[in-house]
């Protein structure tokens, strides 16, 4: 018999009733730190009394308004997002997915208000997460996630991620934009060289293409930055955003450049739920917290220690783990051995986790972790993998 909650997750029997900063609960008292975040989702952690009393405030006032009226909380976010980013103006949805289908609408909207409505194809990447609406599907590319779900949605090509020559070459006069991670997150947390996003930028402005960057999981302070990109010190055209943005109230946004905005007039896009009073209220809790000074430093500082206390770990366990990747707490260990296996020793250890692609463990805290906590977590971790070393002896 099918079970009334639709069997698309291969779920742990765990349940948790509560949380208190990067540690979950169970129902019987057991406590797990949380090094998934809910996918990088929990920026702020569990049980954050600002975020919590602006959410209980906002829903005790009004939750839900549409956008046929002005939403003040909508107004406010946006405009500590536009002041604190390349971006110009701000559209407010639900998801991930929804917020890169957004991005797609736009620049090829954008680029027909140049003059050029054959522009409208999509150079995408290899490993590359979109999400999983019918044509995020088709940019994200895995055949894996496409199967069985009828036609492919046309218009997205794709090349190997980290290879500028390969993305030159697939450069048509129906190129609109490029879309790409950062960092790419659900493949194995892979970073690209620190001159790929650089080298993107001029390739689109020497072919009149957008740059959009999918932000939606190194968005949000996860790297140390508020956005990724800023590292590379570059100007997107438009970038996605979700996952930590409502510190686990469902959110996204896109974030856009002038040129780009003034191609959506009303009537263009829209949304229901989306900017909503309580989802923007979650997110002025969040984004105030995230541009405390001090809040990206810590993230820097915590990051690196923990990235440190990782490299650590591949030296003691060379059989188990093989290397440490990425940027602030978005952090990747791949390894030597079967990831799903040890995640699962994790957990017994007390530790969650999240398995990506290329047999890499995934590492993605809430921003608020110190040295300690990211130190306990390793322990956990050095404690899963000794039960290896020991089955190799
Ligand atoms: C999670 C993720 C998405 C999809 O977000 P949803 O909110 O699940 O739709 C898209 N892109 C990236 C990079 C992601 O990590």
């Amino acid at each position: 018999m099918i079970a009334p909650l639709m069997p698309t997750f291969n779920r742990a029997d765990l349940a948790f009733e509560r949380g208190v900063g990067a540690w979950l609960i169970t129902a019987d008292g057991r406590r797990f730190l949380d090094f998934g975040a809910g996918i990088a989702v929990s920026a702020l952690g569990h049980g954050h009394p600002e975020l919590t009393r602006a959410i209980a405030e906002q829903a005790a006032r009004v939750i839900h308004v549409s956008n046929l009226y002005r939403i003040p909380q909508a107004e406010a976010l946006a405009e500590l997002l536009v002041s604190n980013s390349f971006a110009d103006s701000v559209f407010f949805c639900n998801s991930g997915a929804e917020a890169n289908e957004g991005m797609v609408k736009m620049v090829r909207r954008a680029q027909a208000e140049r003059g050029h409505p054959e522009r409208t194809r999509i150079i995408c990447c290899d490993g590359a997460f979109h999400g999983r609406t019918l044509a995020m599907l088709a940019a994200t590319g895995n055949p894996a996630y496409q199967k069985g779900f009828g036609p492919v949605v046309e218009g997205f090509d794709h090349v190997p991620f980290n290879n500028l020559n390969a993305l030159r070459q697939a450069i048509t006069a129906e190129t609109a934009a490029v879309m790409v991670e950062p960092i790419q997150g659900e493949s194995g947390v892979r970073v690209p060289d620190p001159q790929f996003l650089r080298a993107l930028r001029a390739a689109c402005d020497e072919f009149g293409l957008f740059l959009a960057l999918d932000e939606v999981q190194t968005g949000m302070g996860r790297t140390g930055r508020l956005f990724a990109h800023e590292w590379a010190e570059i100007r997107p055209d438009v970038i996605s955003v979700a996952k930590g943005i409502g510190g686990g109230f469902p959110m996204g946004a896109i974030l856009a450049s002038e040129e780009i905005a003034r191609a959506m007039t009303p009537g263009s896009h829209g949304t229901t739920f989306g900017g909503n009073p309580l989802a923007c209220a979650a997110g002025l809790a969040v984004l105030r917290a995230i541009l405390e000074p001090g809040f990206l430093a810590q993230v820097q500082s915590v990051g690196a220690a923990f990235g440190e206390q990782l490299e650590r770990l591949v030296q003691v366990h060379p059989a188990v783990f093989e290397a440490v990747r990425g940027v602030g707490l978005m952090r990747g260990l791949k390894c030597r051995v079967p990831v799903g296996p040890l995640v699962n020793a994790a957990m017994h250890e007390g530790l969650l986790c999240v398995p990506a692609g290329d047999n890499t463990i995934r590492l993605i805290p809430p921003l608020i972790v110190d040295r300690d906590t990211c130190a306990q977590a390793c322990a956990m971790l050095d404690r899963a993998a000794r039960a290896y070393d020991g089955d190799a002896a």
